[in-house]
């Protein structure tokens, strides 16, 4: 094996040994069964340098959430972590990036039970793409889908949001400048917790469920496409994070509505389960607001206090739609 090339970096950044019963790193194809009476949920995303994250990003900070976003789409499936692979693109060898990168992504890993069982590994003429596949099971017919709302339902939000989208707006320069604020927002944009056990614990008690990566009402909306229905929220019960107190409204209801790189889950569940969900919140430490209804029709009100219509001046995030 050439030092210092593909191989010898594949053998010390990414081949760890795999769970029993699976064949890892160093096959041509990796191996791995489900549980009977389980389905495979598989899902990849992609990160590009200058796109979804900044070049001097902490590589540790990175390999978490390239990770974390993808489990956070297995999350919203109600699936538990299996496996994963890693294609990753790189202009050059940066060994103190590789190091930093890989414990970040192996420490995850090892956290969710999803093992690094393969991948690939080429040069960028550019910058540093990284692209992970997820596998995960779910039992048969319980997977937590897009088009399982129904009119009448709760619409539920975990976690706080609009924290991310006032981190990378500081970063930007789209706020002014602000050391606290940016202090305590940036976690949530750059170290991401995928909401694995909450995904969990869902099935067979949610219907409909999506995280959310694109904001609020961009994801939501996916929801009401694919189950053909509308929702009503209420702008008082959105949990807006404590990092947006003191911004003006214009820029708090954009945050909370249309931010990304949130990763919560929103979900839908029929009212007989607010009690059960009220626990399941108590259990996992984490707050879960009711936020709304799913009604009849198509799209999303939001009504503030007085029950007015918010005017709504985008959704969220599209690659293709916005400026870039
Ligand atoms: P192939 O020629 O079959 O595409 P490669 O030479 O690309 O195989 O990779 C050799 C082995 O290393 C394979 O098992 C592959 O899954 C694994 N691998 C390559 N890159 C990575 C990576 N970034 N992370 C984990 N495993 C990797
Ligand atoms: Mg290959």
């Amino acid at each position: 094996m050439q030092p210092g090339g593909e191989f010898d970096l594949i053998a010390r950044y990414f081949s760890r040994p795999a769970p029993d019963g699976m064949l890892g790193v160093g096959d041509d194809c990796a191996l791995l069964s489900t549980a009977p009476g389980c389905e495979l949920a598989v899902s990849t995303d992609m990160l590009v340098e200058g796109r979804h994250f900044f070049s001097d990003v902490d590589p540790r900070l990175l390999g978490h959430k390239s990770l974390a976003v993808n489990l956070s789409d297995l999350a919203a499936m109600g699936a538990r972590p299996l496996a994963c692979t890693l294609a990753i693109s790189l202009p050059r060898i940066d060994p103190d990036w590789l190091q930093g990168f890989s414990e970040g992504f192996h420490a995850l890993s090892a956290e969710s039970g999803c093992a690094l069982l393969g991948g690939d590994t080429t040069r960028s003429p550019m910058g540093v793409v990284i692209s992970i596949t997820v596998l995960g099971e779910v039992r048969r017919n319980q997977a937590l889908r897009r088009d399982a709302a129904r009119v009448g339902d709760d619409i539920w939000v975990s976690g706080t949001l609009g924290a991310a989208d006032v981190a990378l707006r500081l970063m930007q320069g789209r706020l002014p400048a602000d050391a606290a604020r940016l202090c305590a927002a940036r976690p949530f944009l750059e170290r991401p917790v995928p909401r694995l056990k909450l995904g969990r614990y869902l099935t067979g008690v949610a219907h409909a469920a999506i995280d959310i990566s694109d904001g609020l009402l961009q994801d939501l909306g996916h929801i009401l496409d694919a189950s053909q229905c509308a929702a009503e929220l209420w702008l008082d019960a959105l949990p807006a994070d404590p990092v947006l107190d003191g911004l003006d409204a214009a820029v708090r209801h954009d945050a909370i509505l249309a931010g990304g790189d949130a990763y919560e889950l929103c979900f839908t569940a029929p009212p007989r389960r607010r009690e059960q969900i009220q626990t399941l919140s108590r259990q996992l430490n984490l707050p879960i607001a009711r936020i709304g209804e799913i009604r009849r029709g198509a799209g999303v009100r939001v009504l503030d206090a007085g029950g007015q219509v918010l005017p709504i001046p985008h959704r969220g995030f599209d690659h293709f739609a916005d400026e870039g």
